[in-house]
C-alpha cells in the first residue's frame, strides 16, 4: 500500500488498546489459531457513499464484542454484510477461517452465524409458541441447547413433539413461557426482544449478532436479556457481536468494544481504555456544541 502517505497509514489507523492482557491465549494452544468472526478490510459502496471503508476486526470466541460508533458510522452495514444481506463491495468476512462474503443469508445462518430480526408483520399476528415453532432450523451442526435443551442432542428435529418441547424449553428458558399463546405483536417492546433472541436461538448459532437488542427493554428485561447472553456463552460456548448505541450498556458488559467512525474502525479495547480514547471521545463530541 501507498507507505508514501503523510503521518499516518490510510488503511489500517486504528487505536488498538492492549489491556493488561498481553498475547496470553488462556492455555490452550489448539484455539490460538482463528477467532469465530473476522472482518477484514470490508468496504461497502451504496452509488457514491462509502458506508464502510476498509474496516477490519476480529470476534474472539465466547466473548461479548461491543460494537459502537455515532450515527451513520457504518455499524448496520457492516452487520449486514457480515450476515449476507449485502455483499460487500471489497475485503473478506471470515467465519471461522472460511471466508463467507457474499454468501446468502440463510446460508450464513446455516454455518451457525445468526442475526436477531424484528419480528415481521406476519409473524406479529402469530402467537409466540407459533413464532418459535416456525424458526428456521439448522441442518447439522452441534447443538446449542445440549445442556438447556436435552431433546436437542444430535439428530435432525423431524417430530413436531419433539420440537414443541425444544419450543417450551427454549421459552422457559427466556421465561415468557407464559406469553406462549399471545400474538407477537402484543407484547412489550422488551419481551419482543426475548422473542426475537428465541427465536434466533433456535437455529443453533455458533455466533449471535443483535443490532440494538435493547432498545425499548426496561433495566429489568434488560438483566434478563444480558443475563442469558452470559449464560449462553460460559454454558453454550457461544460468541456474541452487539451493536447498540447506549455506551453505558456497552461499556459496562462489553469486553472488547469496537469503536467505528466514517466507515473506520477508530479504536478497539477494553470498556475502560475506550472510554478514555481521545479520539473516540472527539468522534462522539467533537461536533457537538
Ligand atoms: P450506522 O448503523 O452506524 O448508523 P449505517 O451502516 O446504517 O450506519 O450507515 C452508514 C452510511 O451508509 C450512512 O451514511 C448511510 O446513510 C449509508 N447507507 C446505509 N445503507 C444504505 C443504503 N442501503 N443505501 C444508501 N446508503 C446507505
Ligand atoms: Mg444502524
Amino acid at each position: 500500500m501507498s507507505s508514501d502517505s503523510a503521518g499516518t497509514a490510510d488503511g489500517s489507523d486504528t487505536d488498538r488498546i492492549d489491556a493488561d492482557t498481553p498475547a496470553d491465549t488462556a492455555g490452550s494452544d489448539e484455539t490460538a489459531a482463528e477467532p469465530p468472526l473476522r472482518v477484514e478490510n470490508l468496504r461497502k459502496e451504496f452509488g457514491g457513499i462509502t458506508a464502510v471503508d476498509g474496516a477490519s476486526f476480529a470476534v474472539a470466541e465466547e466473548s461479548l464484542t461491543g460494537l459502537i460508533g455515532p450515527n451513520g458510522a457504518g455499524k448496520s452495514t457492516t452487520f449486514n454484510c457480515i450476515t449476507g444481506i449485502h455483499e460487500p463491495t471489497a475485503g473478506a468476512v471470515y467465519l471461522n477461517g472460511e471466508n463467507i462474503a457474499g454468501l446468502a443469508p440463510n446460508v450464513v445462518a446455516d454455518r451457525g452465524l445468526v442475526r436477531t430480526f424484528q419480528i415481521a408483520r406476519e409473524l406479529a399476528e402469530m402467537t409466540v409458541l407459533e413464532n418459535l415453532m416456525l424458526a428456521p432450523q439448522r441442518q447439522q451442526g452441534e447443538t446449542l441447547y445440549r445442556s438447556v435443551l436435552p431433546t436437542f442432542r444430535d439428530d435432525v428435529i423431524e417430530e413436531e413433539t419433539e420440537l414443541r418441547e425444544a419450543v417450551w424449553e427454549s421459552l422457559e428458558f427466556f421465561e415468557i413461557d407464559h406469553l406462549a399463546e399471545e400474538q407477537a405483536g402484543t407484547l412489550s417492546g422488551g419481551q419482543r426482544k426475548l422473542l426475537e433472541m428465541a427465536r434466533a436461538l433456535m437455529t443453533d448459532p455458533d455466533i449471535l449478532l443483535l443490532d440494538e437488542p435493547f432498545a425499548g427493554v426496561n433495566p429489568s428485561l434488560e438483566t434478563k436479556l444480558l443475563d442469558r447472553i452470559n449464560q449462553l456463552r460460559a454454558e453454550e460456548g457461544l460468541t456474541f457481536l452487539l451493536v447498540e448505541h447506549d455506551m453505558d450498556i456497552i461499556m459496562e458488559h462489553c469486553d472488547p468494544v469496537i469503536v467505528m467512525h466514517q466507515g473506520q474502525v477508530l479504536a478497539e479495547g477494553p470498556p475502560e481504555a475506550i472510554r478514555n480514547n481521545e479520539r473516540v471521545v472527539d468522534a462522539y463530541f467533537g461536533d457537538q456544541q
